[in-house]
């Protein structure tokens, strides 16, 4: 699949739409969700173009994979759910549910969360 670069994720890396930051590095930026499922819930996105999980994960460097899940632990330790615990989703693909074809990883906590998946 092509990186669509007029993705929203896209248009909030170049600043051209708002986003409520959180944490940053040069791999990476973490946001605020726009419609959090839970009482914490946080985006956090490559700097680069990768389109999903699977582009991220067999195509960039190692130095910015090693960044991007140094944020993602960085934002959950500093907002307090390593204790109480925290859940980590990234959605890939049509079965995944995944909306935006901008690689992140959601970042949930704040509240027991339940089981991993709703039972049809
Ligand atoms: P996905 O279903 O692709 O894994 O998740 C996409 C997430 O992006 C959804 O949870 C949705 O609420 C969030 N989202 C979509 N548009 C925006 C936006 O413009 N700003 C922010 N902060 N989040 C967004």
């Amino acid at each position: 699949m092509t990186y669509d670069s007029n993705n929203i994720f896209a248009k909030i890396l170049r600043g051209e739409i708002p986003c409520d930051r959180v944490a940053e590095n040069d791999h990476a930026l973490a946001f605020k969700d726009i419609n959090p499922q839970a009482p914490v819930h946080v985006l956090v996105i490559p700097r680069g173009a990768y389109v999903s999980s699977d582009d991220f994960y067999s195509t960039a460097e190692a130095s910015e994979i090693a960044g991007f899940h140094a944020l993602v632990a960085q934002v959950a330790r500093d907002l307090g759910l390593v204790g109480p615990g925290y859940r980590l989703i990234a959605n890939h693909g049509t079965d995944g549910g995944q909306e935006v074809p901008h690689f992140h990883m959601h970042v949930l906590g704040g509240r027991p969360l339940g089981p991993m998946l709703a039972r049809r």
